[in-house]
This record gives structure tokens, C-alpha cells and sequence, in this order.
């Protein structure tokens, strides 16, 4: 474990959507996030920061940037820790809530190293868990929609079991969450933590890696770059796609309710889109010209993906409001910048 140093020049691209304060609370609280440095993480850090509280971000950086935290790099309440979870984490200092965000998240991320993605969710959690009964603090996990596997039942409730391969590429991502749930639980059972389980759908948003590999920023980037969109099998597949800042706000609203529930709670937007409506709709909006290149179906894609969220409305008050148009028009404005690219449509402006 090591304290991160300031870096000598924080991005301004990664300040791109503002966070709005939405869990009010009387008392600033010390929050650990790890995997602070992700995409939601990093976004997380910011919302928690701007209502006062003091956010210590652990992050190995398999996945995370540095550059998505860089700006906070001389925040007061901001502390930034270099650790993979699956080491044991001592902090001599008060804890009062920690999310477990820390896990790659991207199939092609997530299967590049499947025995350490597996040990992230199972020994990393286990650690984490430990380190919130110490400090009497809360734990949110941050489950998945991947519990569900390839769905048979359709919208996926937090009841459904599920179908998932435990012998699949997906497996280590898919049972390594299963069993950071089975831990979550057993934890609290036993009232050793008060838990709580977000299963987290599809969530896309500025910070997303262009080289993360999934559907949304691999799209957006072919799109400003001119390279072929790639659709793997027939792009009828769907999912259904929540947008950064809504997902935030529901992760502090699961954190903030009480008492916290006795399941795991979906998260995500139920609006469902295939992968060939969402393609269409990016060329739509980047104004780009690129061909489709179809590509064969990876080995367990889910067919089909879409949250019932009545269990987060009930109990949370919790509905996502961005629709999938407006937030990949701030997505794609956020991926015209750091590639240094522009919209087409905007360089047909900018001759006009
Ligand atoms: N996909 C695709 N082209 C890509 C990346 C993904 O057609 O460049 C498909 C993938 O096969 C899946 C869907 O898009 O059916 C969503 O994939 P993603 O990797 O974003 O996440 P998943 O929901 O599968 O975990």
C-alpha cells in the first residue's frame, strides 16, 4: 500500500459531469472507496467531495486512471492510496462508510487476468468486509447485473437465481460476484456488518476508458475515428443502459437508507436498446460515416438485459432520469475530447 503523490498536472478532461449533491446528511463522514479511481468510482469521489465528506480512494490502477482523480490531487478531503484489495488494508484513521467498487468490469478487462478478477471479488471483499466490521463503518458492494448471467427471465428481478456458467470465460467476473454477495450476506447474518448490494447494469458515461472495450466507448471511439463500428453477432442482443450520474446518485441512496435492505437491489435505467439501435443512434449523433464489422458473439454474451427497478423505487425513492440520447450526447462530447477528435457533425458546423 502507498500514498499516492500529487501528479504535477491534473487533466481538465476529466471534470466533465458535475456531481449534484443529492444525499443530504447532517454529519461529514469518512468514506473509503476502492476502486475509487474507475470510472464510477472516480465519479463517486467527486459527488461525496462536493457534500462535505472526506473520501479516501484506494485503487491498484488495473483498471482505474490516475488522471480521473488527478484534479483532486490537492483536495483537503481527498486522500488517494495505491493498494490492491486482495492485500489486507489497515487504516489507523476513523471509517464510517466504504464502497466496494474495485473490480475490472469490462469482459475483455475482466478475462485478462480471470483468476486475479476472481480473488479481487472473493479475497478483496472478504478484506474489505473485515476492514468495515473493525471500523464499525457501512459496506455497499457494487454487484452486478452479470449475477443474472444469460437471463431467462426477462426484466431480471433481484429473485431470479439466475443462469450462469461457473466454467465460462465470464465465470471469473460473473461467480467472483456472486460470492462477494454470498460474503456480503454471511457478514451481515451473522451482524458482524451492516451491507448493502447494488447490482449495477450497464453503466456508461464520461471516464469510461476508450480502450476499455466495451460497447459504448469502443462505438463512440470508432465512431469520432472513423474506424469500422464492431458488432459482434447478429446485434440483436439488448441491454439497457444507465448513465453515470444516475447510477452515483442510487449507490449513495442504498447507502443512505435505513435501515439498509435484506437483498441486493437492482440499479440501472430500464430503457432497452439492441446493440444495432445503439449503434445507429451513435452514427446518428457523431455524425459519423464508419461501415459496421461484424464480429462473431463472444462464447456466454447474454442475450438479452434489461432491470426491474421497482424494488430501488420502493425502497430508495430511486428512478434514473437521463435518457440514453442525452447521455450519450455527453459521452461522446467527453470521448471527442480526449481523443482529440471532433463530431462531424460539428466540423460541418464549424465550415458552415
Ligand atoms: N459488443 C459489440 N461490440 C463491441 C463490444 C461489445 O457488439 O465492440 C456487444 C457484446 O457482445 C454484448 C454487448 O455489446 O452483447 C454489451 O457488451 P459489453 O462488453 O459492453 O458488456 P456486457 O453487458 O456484455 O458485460
Amino acid at each position: 500500500m502507498k500514498a499516492v503523490k500529487p501528479s504535477a498536472k491534473p487533466k481538465s478532461v476529466v471534470q466533465s459531469v458535475k456531481p449534484k449533491s443529492v444525499v443530504q446528511s447532517a454529519k461529514p463522514k469518512s468514506v473509503v472507496i476502492a476502486g475509487g479511481a474507475g470510472f464510477i468510482g472516480s465519479h463517486l469521489c467527486d459527488a461525496l467531495l462536493a457534500d462535505g465528506h472526506k473520501v479516501i480512494c484506494v485503487d491498484n490502477f488495473l483498471s482505474g486512471a490516475r488522471a480521473n482523480v488527478a484534479p483532486l490531487d490537492n483536495h483537503p478531503r481527498f486522500t488517494l492510496i495505491e493498494h490492491d484489495i486482495c492485500e489486507p488494508l489497515r487504516l489507523s484513521e476513523p471509517v464510517d462508510e466504504i464502497y466496494n467498487l474495485a473490480c475490472a468490469a469490462s469482459p475483455p478487462r475482466y478475462q485478462a487476468d480471470p483468476v486475479h478478477t476472481m480473488l479481487t471479488s472473493v479475497v478483496g471483499t472478504e478484506g474489505l468486509l473485515e476492514l468495515a466490521e473493525r471500523h464499525g463503518a457501512k459496506f455497499l458492494q457494487a454487484s452486478t447485473s452479470e449475477v443474472y448471467g444469460d437471463p431467462e427471465q426477462h426484466p431480471q428481478r433481484e429473485d431470479y437465481l439466475g443462469h450462469v456458467s461457473c466454467t465460462g470465460p465470464r465465470a471469473c467476473y460473473d461467480e467472483g460476484k456472486r460470492a462477494a454477495e454470498t460474503l456480503c450476506f454471511d457478514f451481515r447474518r451473522a451482524g458482524r456488518v451492516d451491507v448493502r448490494v447494488a447490482r449495477i447494469f450497464n453503466t456508461y458515461g464520461p471516464r469510461m476508458r476508450p480502450d476499455d472495450g466495451r460497447i459504448v466507448s469502443n462505438l463512440v471511439v470508432q465512431a469520432l475515428t472513423g474506424e469500422p463500428l464492431t458488432i459482434y453477432g447478429s446485434g440483436e442482443q439488448t441491454r439497457s443502459f444507465c448513465y453515470v450520474s444516475d447510477l452515483v446518485r442510487g449507490l449513495r441512496a442504498l447507502m443512505a437508507v435505513e435501515p439498509g435492505p435484506d437483498g441486493p437491489v437492482n440499479l440501472g435505467n430500464p430503457g432497452e436498446f439492441t446493440i444495432n439501435e445503439l449503434a445507429a443512434l451513435v452514427i446518428e449523433q457523431t455524425g459519423g460515416v464508419s461501415p459496421i464489422h461484424r464480429a462473431p458473439l463472444p462464447v456466454d454474451d447474454p442475450r438479452r438485459r434489461r432491470p426491474d427497478i421497482e424494488r430501488a423505487r420502493r425502497l430508495l425513492g430511486w428512478t434514473p432520469s437521463v435518457p440514453l440520447e442525452e447521455g450519450l450526447g455527453e459521452t461522446i462530447a467527453w470521448f471527442a475530447q480526449v481523443t482529440g477528435t471532433r463530431r462531424a457533425s460539428m466540423k460541418r458546423l464549424a465550415r458552415a
